[in-house]
């Protein structure tokens, strides 16, 4: 049958993609009228042909819907898994995915289910399903559930719920904290779903970290009574590591000797805490802020001390991973920073109080 090699191509091509399908996980299915199609459990996407797909009744498949299971779990679980080997078509002897019930589901003849680090960012985060609804309005959320039985039927629901509300049958389903279902009569069609979802998340992501960004700049510039900032974006950059002490006096100078360290998601009133107990504790405001993971923000009361700021922290942040070529690196002791830093002090009140 042509559309079980089809299957076949669609299969391999995104098993071996890590980007859709890591250790094995995911699965796919074809159906007709009659038949369903599904790959086996405990074989991989990356390596199935058009032969090794588990077929099964459909007719039977449906009428599990019918059946009152036990509501005892375990016992379910095992009445359901029995009714599911016994919908398999006559002489099939192959194990179908756990996830069978699901891909029957759905009214496009071709399945695809897969787990994208792409896309379960957003199944697995807070704002998930908000943003999925705005997205994708053709799709359908699924809140997390126990797999299994409650599972299925609940999908089962929500796909009706969508039929009956707009009268078309939905192709996309997301799982929180599991993955995403593409339902289309041809593997085009599905490829068709795969790069318009990928494409979509990407600029969205991409648009929401540049948001992020930006308003930590000019909330730190705000916090931090400074009139500049800039996000410094980098691998150097984002992999300096804070906790060792500064390099040279200059950099306590122009940059001083503590960081201020937050996380890109940090909420404004979390930042608005943790600038003042920094303050509290340095007595000044920081003037380089790392961004766990990401990046740097520098601030400079005008744009040539934020020049300053920003070389002279580039500089530190060179001499910190270059010196690894000399066994690893070695900052000033507590106490040389200390008398610098308050030698800083002591020159800044003699230059106040000599009036210059
Ligand atoms: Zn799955």
């Amino acid at each position: 049958m042509k559309e079980l090699k089809q299957l076949e191509e669609m299969s391999n091509r995104y098993g071996a993609d890590a980007r859709y399908v890591l250790a094995g996980g995911g699965n796919t299915s074809y159906k007709t009228d009659t038949t369903l199609y599904v790959k086996g459990s405990g074989t991989s996407l990356a390596t199935i042909k058009a032969e090794d797909f588990v077929r099964l009744d459909r007719e039977k498949l449906g009428a599990m819907w019918k059946v009152n299971y036990s509501e005892n779990e375990a016992e379910r679980e095992s009445q359901v898994l029995a009714d599911m080997m016994a919908a398999r078509a006559t002489g099939e002897t192959r194990r179908p995915s756990v996830e069978t019930l699901l891909h029957d589901l759905f009214r496009g003849k071709f399945v695809l289910h897969v787990h994208p680090s792409a896309v379960n960012a957003m199944t697995c985060a807070k704002m998930g399903k908000t943003i999925a609804e705005k997205l994708f309005p053709e799709s359908v959320w699924v809140d997390a559930c126990r797999p299994g039985y409650i599972l299925a039927s609940i999908c089962r629901d929500k796909l009706n719920a969508y039929k009956a509300k707009t009268g078309k049958d939905a192709c996309l389903l997301f799982l929180q904290n599991h993955g995403v279902f593409f339902a289309g009569d041809s593997t085009e069609e599905i490829d068709g779903l795969v790069s318009e979802m990928m494409n979509k998340l990407d600029e969205y992501a991409l648009a929401a970290r540049k948001a992020a960004r930006e308003n930590l700049c000019v909330w730190l510039k705000e916090l931090t009574e400074t009139g500049y900032s800039e996000f410094l974006d980098g691998g150097d950059v984002a992999s300096f590591d804070p906790d060792f002490n500064s390099p040279t006096p200059d950099h306590i100078v122009y940059c001083k000797a503590n960081y201020l360290t937050v996380d890109s998601s940090v909420t404004k009133d979390r930042l608005t805490k943790k600038v003042q107990i920094f303050k509290i504790e340095n007595e000044y405001y920081p003037r380089v802020v790392i961004i766990r993971g990401e990046g740097a923000v520098v601030l400079g009361a005008d744009e040539k001390q934020l020049t300053t700021v920003r070389d002279v922290f580039l500089d530190q942040v060179k001499v910190f991973h270059a010196s690894h070529n000399y066994g690893g690196y070695f900052g000033m002791s507590d106490d040389l920073v200390d008398f610098i830093v308050n030698w800083e002090v002591e020159s800044y009140r003699a230059k106040i109080s000599s009036g210059k």
